[in-house]
């Protein structure tokens, strides 16, 4: 296998034998962003730390959201300057440290009027202002002849001029992955499918975790100094393991996108859009689709992966295409992928939604676990320097820090399109798979394509080599890990993700030593969900 350093699901029961025998100095419950990050962060400066995932590494809000690196101009209209200011500034960050995971992009903010151009461009200096922008990054002011030529569906008789300013795209689900290939390269131990349901107390203080995996059953006890609950939109529940009646923190929000082929649509930017109630909406082109979002509705249910899509959160979606666009106006039936997520606010009694901040709160219980509320995929390092600050009081010293290296990936120029056509002509894969490996897997496309450059099914972008990498380093053990939370097929490539559960499954069972029964299994699981994800009445299944 590859040099590459990862964690593989062939080295599980090392890993239970591992969780069970040392003493570490965090045990952190949740696998999104925000435990991801902190797992990096913690074992980089030397801190021993183990992580237990629930269901599937980001396959809560981390996997979720509209992808975007951004400071949120919607948030600067709120007044949370300081969020703006952190969240803005850390997107070069971001940038340096993993160029594929943070690719730079116009957002372009149309407007009926010269005036509202106007005010859009003063919200927008002041947003680059707090985000140190210069030079190429600086926005731009686009009138109908640019708009031609770069945005020629846009309806220019209604939106005849824009801003554009400079955001970034990223994969969410792939940097949890990469943050966590950094946090085992430092030598963290990490499960996935291990659902933690008790945390032990000793003498008043809590000395450890208790889980069960939900893939072999097995009970597994881990003694850690200090326990963090990165659990996100669970992380009540969590917190009620250790004080069942802890009041509760936590607003839920429902956050809705869904996504059409590129030829339905075929835009070249991200635009923001705006919906009759005052929000706005935003419409990004990613490789074969674009896809729309989101919807912020209260949820008052209890947290669960798979949140409900309605036909009226996929309309709301679709609704203001008809006036911005010069298109056929797409409809729910053209609707090839939808999903939907739980953004765990920290409640503010009296506010919708939509206006509560975006700010996290770090709490820490008389027994010492350290519970992380709310955040910003963002920001999720700031965040973690927090965390990180309270679990140094918990282990009774200030965590020294260290300074941060590439990410798996990312050590790189960030020129995508160089990489692209480098692996297109080394492998002979088309310019659709070259482009795609590229954005997934950065730097690291080559030897992942090495592994395998043939397509797993006829005419997909999706290649053979991803499943190997995907389990032997990349931690996944199910067939639905790979194709949600690792190759993205069921967010970018939907029509292809239907035809590649099977080969997906076949090659894991390769791997994994699955038997014939087990095979079918997953497949049907993964085909299930994917039918599920449009079920919305009008939505195709
Ligand atoms: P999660 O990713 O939800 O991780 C928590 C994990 O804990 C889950 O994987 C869960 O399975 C696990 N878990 C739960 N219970 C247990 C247990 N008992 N044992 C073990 N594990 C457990 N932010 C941005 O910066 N940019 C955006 O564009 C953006 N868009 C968004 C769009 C939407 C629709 C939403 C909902 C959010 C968006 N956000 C965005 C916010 C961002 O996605 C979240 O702040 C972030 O992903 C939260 O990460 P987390 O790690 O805290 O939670």
């Amino acid at each position: 296998m590859s040099a590459a350093q990862g964690f593989s699901t062939l080295d599980r029961d090392r890993v239970f034998q591992e969780l069970e025998t040392r003493v570490f100095d965090l045990a952190i419950i949740g696998g999104g962003i925000t435990a991801a990050g902190l797992a990096r962060e913690a074992a980089l400066r030397g801190l021993a730390v183990a992580l237990l995932e629930s269901a599937d590494f980001a396959s809560g809000t981390s996997s979720r959201s509209s992808k975007l690196i951004h400071g949120g101009l919607r948030y600067l209209a709120m007044g949370d300057v300081a969020l703006v200011r952190e969240t803005a500034l850390e997107r070069k960050v971001i940038f340096r440290m993993a160029p594929h995971l943070a690719e730079r992009r116009w957002m372009v903010l149309p407007t009926r009027s010269y005036a509202g151009m106007i005010k859009f461009r003063a919200a927008v200096t002041a947003y680059e202002k707090l985000g140190a922008v210069e030079g190429d990054d600086l926005h731009q002011n686009w009138q109908k002849e640019d708009l031609a030529r770069e945005e020629p569906l846009l309806n220019t008789e209604r939106y005849p001029n824009a801003v554009a300013y400079r955001e970034y795209l990223t994969d969410d689900a792939r940097l949890v992955i990469a943050n966590l290939r950094s946090a085992a390269a430092a030598g963290a131990c990490l499960l996935n499918h291990a659902e933690v349901d008790g945390i032990r107390v000793e003498g008043g203080r809590a000395s450890g975790i208790e889980a069960t995996d939900r893939i072999g059953g097995q009970k597994i006890a881990v003694r850690a100094r200090c326990v963090v609950n990165a659990a996100g939109p669970w992380v009540e529940a969590v917190r009620k393991l250790e004080e069942p009646d802890a009041p509760s923190v936590l607003h839920l929000s429902k956050g809705v996108h869904v996504s059409l082929p590129a030829q339905r649509l075929p835009l070249n930017h991200m635009l923001v859009l705006n919906q009759k109630d005052g929000r706005s909406i935003f419409a990004i082109r990613q490789g074969e689709v674009v896809f729309l979002g989101t919807t912020d509705t209260s949820y008052e249910h209890e947290p669960s992966l798979w949140p409900e899509i309605g036909i009226e959160d996929v309309e709301y979606l679709l609704r203001p295409l008809a006036s911005y666009f010069s298109v056929d106006p797409p409809q729910p039936g053209d609707v090839t992928a939808a999903w939907a997520g739980l953004r765990p606010l920290v409640a503010q009694p009296g506010k919708k939604a939509k206006d509560m901040s975006r700010k996290d709160e770090i709490m820490v219980s008389r027994g010492g676990v350290v519970t992380v509320a709310g955040g910003k995929l963002t920001g999720y390092r700031r965040t973690v320097e927090r965390i990180l600050d309270s679990a140094g009081d918990v282990l009774g010293g200030k965590i020294a820090d260290v300074e941060e290296g590439p990410l798996p990936g990312g050590d790189f120029d960030g020129d995508l399109e160089r990489l692209s056509a480098g692996l297109a002509a080394e492998f002979g894969i088309s310019e659709l798979a070259a482009a795609r490996m590229s954005r997934l897997y950065g730097c690291e496309a080559r030897e992942v394509v090495g592994l395998g450059p043939e397509p797993i099914v006829d005419d997909v972008p999706i290649l053979v080599g991803e499943v190997d990498w995907a389990v032997s380093i990349e931690g996944a053990a199910k067939v639905e890990d790979v194709v949600y939370r690792r190759t993205r097929a069921a967010l970018y490539s939907p029509e292809a993700s239907h035809r590649i559960v099977e080969p997906v499954a076949r090659r894991m069972a390769e791997l994994l030593g699955w038997n014939t029964q087990q095979v079918s299994e997953q497949v049907e699981q993964t085909r299930k969900q994917l039918a599920v994800d449009l079920s919305f009445s009008g939505g195709r299944s």
